[in-house]
């Protein structure tokens, strides 16, 4: 798939404000820090589409992108690894429940992982949650720019196993070196022309 405009339609804090279209949509989700933005900006051919770095540590908004006229491409909010108040939290997972609950044209969800943190409650929520929906999930690594081959391959075994997925759900990524773009690309491609959920 070749990105031929890409553009920022709206942030949205409640289930009433999300967009209303047909378009097949793919959804982003990761902590804070994990490279949301900048593997967003990588697959879209953008510097600073998506907002990088320097954001509050915690953020509520979910932020939907039109790609392509014919695409959208949803940026989910994520919070750090220290322990989320509880009345953040209670904030927090209803909404992202809400959006998935919601979106009858989802098409697939990735889950970001640093690949040198080890997931959690967090992407294991998440998850269950849209495995649960029959939304397929691909486990994005990012950042592997930063260990060396070998480091790497230990790292995914170890995510493959904690999160307890088969290694075809598993893609590797690299904002700094672009690895991961094209197989990303042709994912997104591949799962746009499923059909889409009736429930
Ligand atoms: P977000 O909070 O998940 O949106 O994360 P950002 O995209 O803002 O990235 C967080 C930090 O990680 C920034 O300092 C980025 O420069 C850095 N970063 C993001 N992706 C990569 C990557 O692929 N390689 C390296 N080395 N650093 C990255």
């Amino acid at each position: 798939m070749k990105i031929k405009s890409a553009e920022f339609l709206k942030s949205c804090t409640s289930s009433e404000q999300f967009p209303e279209f047909e378009y097949p949509e793919f959804a982003f989700f990761g902590r804070s820090n994990v490279g949301k933005s900048s593997l967003l900006n990588m697959l879209l051919g953008k510097k600073d589409l998506v907002k990088t770095g320097s954001r509050p540590g915690v953020t509520t908004m979910i932020n939907f992108f039109i790609v392509n006229d014919n695409k959208s491409f949803v940026d989910l909010p994520g919070f750090g690894y220290a322990k989320l108040p509880a009345p953040m939290r209670k904030k927090f997972m209803p909404l992202i429940k809400e959006y998935v609950q919601n979106r009858k044209n989802l098409k697939l969800a990735f889950m970001l992982v640093d690949i040198r943190r080890t997931p959690g409650d967090y992407e294991e929520e998440i998850i269950a949650f849209l495995t649960d929906r029959e939304i397929p999930v691909a486990i994005t690594i990012t950042k592997s720019d930063k260990l060396s081959k070998n480091q790497r391959a230990k790292r995914i075994k170890e995510i493959e196993t904690s999160l307890g997925v088969s290694s075809d759900s598993i893609f590797l990524s690299s904002a700094t070196t672009g690895e991961g773009k094209r197989e990303l690309l042709s994912l997104i491609t591949e799962m746009s022309q499923t059909s889409s959920r009736t429930d």
